[in-house]
């Protein structure tokens, strides 16, 4: 037995949380858009932060890169290895540990599933807003990536939801960020630094996480359309006209289309080309009924072909779980890339107008669908029947480039969702004022001053 194998086995002597050598399996060796990158030299498993802390005190004495893993759906490439890094993979740390009614928080472990925290507080009549299409991800990973998803428009992203980090730090030191207090003027948020750094600048192994009460009256809508356009121009429109609407998602027929062939289950309305998913919750049924009227006022604007409400819960069920399965359902179409890119609010439809002016450029097929509430579009860039590779890559790239131009001259920003990780770092950089750059770095080298925790992501 080597030395470091020995070290590490001390502090995790059960043969299951520790694997070496052949052992170490393909999951963690990449994601959905980074392959082959390198090799790590080990993966742990810890069940406690005394052993996340000796753990980095080990990397810290052999001059170990260290990468944190969640549940692992990332989809930015930054758990991938680059070669010799110890994976810290914190799954195994899944308890929920408390639930304080006085203050409306939930202390949870940090391999806990977003999932999960849903059903937990929900049946006690709490609410955690922040909804991922990912359910299976971590907290901790959604912490590291300031997950967003559906609900974004109306409660915020998980930023808004964490009160109190425990972070283990570089050298092993642990350190305490953020309150239990509503309000803060005292000095710097460090805990808003963890926040979506990615498991650059520590390795999170408690949160806090504020809840809401949870909403008593819900009803889920779909609005169809003839054209994209017309959804996303009817989204400023929903806004200004007050509708508060929870959730607002867009999508295109041919989007849907995947996720209902993929899953076997028809979309409850057929009608139009393009649809607004959206969701409505409030105090009480009237409260919903008198929104429902200000959203049927808003979609006439904009030539609303069907506007269908889903009083049975089986088919909102339907309805969320084809949207939710979407993006696994382009994945399984075929070799795409799906960005996550974010306009301010007035710019979706243009932006959704340049897909289709590059869909006719390039040849390739564009598949849009993403949070209109909050300007968050997935463009999928598909590969569909190019069989020639460097062809393929050629034309992908040269969207890709286009496309993050776009976003940039709009005011927009690389990744509302997915984090940069390793495979937006050109076009974060290149989108991001070189100062904002270089006190990222400095940052950076103040918590981590040799550069050990997940190097070479973000910048
Ligand atoms: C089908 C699908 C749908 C998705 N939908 C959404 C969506 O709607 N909204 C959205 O925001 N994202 C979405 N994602 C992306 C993904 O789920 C999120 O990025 C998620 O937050 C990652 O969590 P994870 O536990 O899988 O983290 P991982 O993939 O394991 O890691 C992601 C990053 O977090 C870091 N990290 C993980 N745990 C810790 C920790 N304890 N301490 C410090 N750093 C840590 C890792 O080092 C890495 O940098 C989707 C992904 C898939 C596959």
């Amino acid at each position: 037995m080597d030395e470091l194998q020995h070290k590490l086995a001390n502090i995790i002597p059960d043969g299951e949380r520790l694997l070496m050598g052949d052992r170490i399996t393909d999951q963690y060796r990449y994601d959905d858009y980074v392959t082959d990158t390198g090799e790590p030299i080990a993966v742990a498993l810890p069940t406690s932060k005394e052993e996340v802390v000796a753990l980095v005190k080990v990397a810290a004495e052999e001059n170990l890169p260290v990468i944190t893993y969640g549940a692992g759906t990332g989809l930015s490439g930054a758990t991938a290895p680059l070669g010799g890094e110890l994976i810290i993979d914190v799954h195994l740390m899944n308890r929920i540990l408390d639930l304080d009614e006085e203050t409306f928080t939930l202390t949870v472990e940090p391999g806990v599933l977003v999932g999960e925290i849903h059903e937990y507080v929900e049946k006690r009549g709490y609410f955690y807003p922040p909804d991922p299409g990912s359910k299976h991800s971590s907290i901790g990973g959604n912490v590291a990536t300031n997950a967003g998803g559906m609900r974004a428009v109306k409660y915020g992203v998980t930023r808004d939801y964490v009160r109190e980090l425990d972070v283990v730090l570089a050298d092993g030191r642990e350190m305490k960020v953020g309150s239990l207090n509503i309000k803060s003027s005292s000095g710097y948020d460090l805990k808003d630094l963890f926040i979506g750094s990615e498991g650059t600048l520590g390795i999170t192994v408690q949160v806090k996480l504020r809840l809401l009460p949870l909403p008593k009256a819900k009803l889920s809508v779909i609005a169809a359309f003839h054209t994209l356009e017309d959804a996303t121009d009817a989204v400023l429109t929903i806004l200004r006209n007050g509708v508060d609407p929870t959730a607002m998602e867009f999508f295109e027929k041919e989007a849907i289309a995947l996720s209902e062939k993929d899953n076997d289950l028809p979309f409850p309305s057929q009608e139009g080309d393009a649809y607004l998913l959206i969701t409505l919750d409030g105090d009480s049924s009237a409260s919903l009924e008198q929104r429902l009227q200000l959203l049927e006022d808003s979609v006439k604007e904009h030539h609303v072909v069907e506007l269908l409400p889903l009083m049975d819960p089986a088919m909102e069920h339907t309805a969320w779980f084809l949207r939710d399965r979407l993006l696994t359902s382009v994945v399984n179409y075929t070799e795409q890339v799906t960005m996550d890119e974010v306009v301010p609010i007035n710019h979706i439809s243009t932006l959704y107008k340049y897909t289709k002016e590059l869909e006719k450029q390039s040849g390739l097929k564009l598949i849009s669908f993403g949070h209109a509430g909050d300007g968050n579009l997935h463009t999928c860039i598909t590969r569909g029947d190019i069989q020639d590779q460097a062809e393929w890559e050629q034309k992908r790239d040269d969207v890709l480039g286009k496309l993050y131009q776009k976003i940039s001259d709009l005011g927009g920003l690389p990744s509302a969702e997915h984090g940069i990780g390793l495979i937006k770092k050109p076009y974060f950089e290149k989108m991001t004022a070189d100062l904002n750059i270089e006190m990222m770095r400095s940052i950076k080298a103040v918590f981590d001053p040799t550069g050990r925790l997940n190097p070479h992501k973000l910048f």
